[in-house]
């Protein structure tokens, strides 16, 4: 099967970053050209501006593909760089966190008092057994505790695998069990939509009754006390942090850990099937972590107020609220709850209350966003903004330039940035004082990043052309493996692409004749239509498009005539319903718009109109349920959606047509 991937859609519209910001970027041109010259060399720079408790001497070791070590033979504390060398810099009085709770209480965490507290969960944490090495379950709400808690840990050389609050017992109970947890951080609950989201329970219910299970790893369970939902306790095993963490001593010396020293185990967001246990370690994964976040955000950590909004669960919320954020100073919202509690425009008051000036969302929530309407963004003052970044999913060129009008006032650079769990921190992105940007292209790999797109052979398909999304060179914040299964991992991304000894990321892309990068969607998602090889993101841009469609996701089903037929759902807009009181003729209406937009052969077969996408608890479209849904098979594995009621929803409204 060919894997060149065809291409409908034309995007010329182009967008200069402002004189003045280009003047005062963080990134610049000639990082390009240092980091072609020596790429090692570049990288090597780069994690000089961590601190070494042992220098390294050497950068990269590749002598046992795809087994990466980084900096190998140097030491560092990942929490000292994050905490202690800011205030023994001198900006100890520097605020870290600017943490707003949903239901509107707030506090102010500086870098001077989060190295305090994190030096004394530190001194929990040894006194309760943990060791370098040992593993960490965290099952938070957005508080500054959780960051504290994967900082602590981070400090003595343990590695923590943080858990998303909205994930179940069972789910909580599998990666408990798969990374052998001595100790579970968790709190009473957390605030969502409105109310207290009990999450202790969930643990108790997690470590309770293990059947013929592996045997009981976890030795203690450490509660923060938020929600003050009434919990039950089990003495000898569950302590309050309240009780312990300010009782231990404020004295901590950060210990020196070897750059390879694991750092994290982070699944993978399960939208295209089992979630993967990603391992990262220190040096390298700080070193790109921190990077990025200077240059890809252009953060200028005196002045900035920067909010990225993903949940610690994902990895967005390591690296980019955690991590490098920490690494470099800067001063970050952290936000417990949900964008539209209890109010559709709370993510807008929060901004205008910090004068926020970078922020980072997922093209999920600019379309939700949308969906509701630029009338509620335009009541509050979002001046302060003048970089926005997107992740998680390919964004469509009408949400970029809704994100750059209402959001950015119309000259906001918008960074689309491409990366994965695996990938550690971003890949793929403009520079954005740099790069002239372009709605719905990632745009080009990042200094010092080598990527290309393929054909099924790995040879390049070169500019004009869509194939396969290769990474060509090992970078610093490679995933070191999967926990537990190393067949597993060489087998997922190195075995296709064995003999040029690739990373293959699993989705499709097309370079333009600039040789920018256009993400298509999953390969697994690439539809063949008469011969042609379409791609998701393409169509579903064309549909969103249409004035009445606030989203649409877009899969291939089998067809008698064609192979596959293209079938399209799509969400409505509520302005667009309160306009129309009949939508019969809008399914027509829809399919010739997207013949018309790219052309006859990607025109839908179906177009079912449904009120909501089966989405992970990441936001992202899991299109193999609703390929599910289109052949008329039963529904595969839903553990992972965020609403398990959302596809019977889907298949009523589809059956009832
Ligand atoms: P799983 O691997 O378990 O199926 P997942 O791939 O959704 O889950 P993540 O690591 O959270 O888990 O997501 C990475 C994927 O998200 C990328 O492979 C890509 O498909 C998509 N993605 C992320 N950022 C972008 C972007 N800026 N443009 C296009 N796609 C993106
Ligand atoms: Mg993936």
């Amino acid at each position: 099967m060919s894997s060149q991937i065809d291409h409908l859609l034309t995007e010329t519209r182009r967008f200069a970053p402002p004189a003045a910001f280009a003047a005062a970027a963080v990134g610049t041109a000639e990082l390009y050209e240092r980091a072609a010259a020596d790429r090692e060399g570049f990288w090597a720079d780069q994690a000089r501006e961590l601190h070494w408790h042992t220098p390294f001497t050497q950068t990269l070791d590749w002598s046992n593909p795809p087994f990466a070590k980084w900096f190998d033979d140097g030491e560092l504390n990942v929490a000292y760089n994050c905490l202690d060398r800011h205030v023994e810099a001198g900006n100890g009085d520097r605020v870290a966190l600017l943490w707003e709770g949903e239901p509107g209480d707030d506090r102010r965490v500086t870098y001077a008092e989060l190295t305090d507290e994190v030096k004394r969960v530190a001194n929990v944490l040894t006194e309760l057994g943990i060791e370098a090495g040992d593993r960490v379950a965290i099952y938070m709400p957005m508080i500054p505790e959780a960051v504290a808690a994967m900082l602590a840990v981070a400090r003595v050389g343990a590695v923590h695998s943080v858990v998303f609050g909205g994930f179940s017992a069972d789910s909580l109970r599998t990666r408990i069990d798969d990374a052998g947890a001595k100790l579970v951080i968790t709190a009473d609950g957390g605030y969502r939509k409105g109310k207290v989201s009990p999450l202790k329970p969930a643990v108790d219910q997690a470590l309770a009754d293990r059947g013929s299970g592996p045997q009981q790893s976890v030795e203690h369970v450490l509660v923060v006390r938020r929600g003050g939902n009434d919990i039950e306790w089990t003495d000898g095993r569950d302590l309050w942090w309240h009780e312990v963490v300010p009782a231990a001593s404020a004295e901590h010396e950060a210990q020196p850990f070897p750059a390879e020293n694991p750092l994290f185990i982070l699944y993978t967001s399960g939208t295209t099937g089992k979630p993967k246990g990603i391992l990262h370690t220190s040096g390298g994964y700080l070193t790109q972590a921190a990077f990025t976040n200077r240059v890809v955000h252009d953060l200028h950590p005196e002045t900035d107020v920067y909010w990225c909004t993903a949940d610690i669960g994902w990895v967005t919320g390591h690296s980019y609220v955690t991590y490098g954020p920490l690494a470099n100073g800067a001063t970050q919202v952290l936000y417990e709850g949900t964008p539209d509690t209890p109010h559709p425009g709370r993510s807008w008051e929060i901004i205008q209350k910090y004068g926020v000036t970078i922020y980072y969302t997922a093209p999920t929530a600019i379309r939700s966003f949308m969906k509701v309407g630029r009338q509620v963004p335009a009541e509050f003052d979002l001046s302060s903004i003048r970089l926005l970044g997107s992740v998680g999913e390919p964004i469509n060129p009408e949400a970029w330039m809704w994100y750059r009008s209402v959001l950015g006032g119309g000259e906001a650079p918008i960074v689309d940035t491409w990366w994965q769990t695996e990938t550690g921190a971003i890949m793929i992105s403009a520079l954005p004082g740099v790069t002239e940007a372009k709605p719905g292209s990632a745009q080009v790999a990042l200094p010092g990043i080598s990527i290309d797109v393929v054909d099924e052979n790995g040879g390049p398909v070169g500019e004009g052309n869509g194939g396969l999304l290769v990474i060509t060179e090992p970078w610093p914040s490679m995933l070191r493996g999967i926990w537990g299964d190393p067949d597993r991992f060489v087998e997922t991304y190195w075995a296709k692409f064995d003999s040029q000894g690739y990373y293959f990321a699993g989705d499709g892309a097309r370079l333009d004749d600039d040789g920018d990068i256009w993400l298509m969607g999953r390969v697994d998602d690439v539809m063949n239509v008469s011969g042609h090889r379409l791609s998701t993101t393409e169509i579903e841009s064309a549909l969103v498009g249409n004035e009445a469609v606030a989203e649409a996701a877009v899969v291939g089903a089998a067809d008698e005539a064609t192979g596959q037929a293209v079938v399209a759902f799509c969400v409505i807009k509520q302005s667009y319903m309160t306009k129309h009181e009949e939508l019969d003729g809008l399914v027509g209406e829809l399919r010739a718009w997207v013949a018309q937009q790219i052309g006859a052969i990607a025109r839908p077969r179906d177009v079912y109109l449904v009120t909501e996408l089966p989405k992970t608890r990441s936001g992202k479209i899991m299109r193999r349920l609703l390929r599910d849904v289109a052949e008329g098979r039963e529904v595969g594995d839903t553990t992972t959606l965020a609403d398990t009621m959302v596809m019977s929803t889907i298949s009523g409204q589809v059956t009832k047509k």
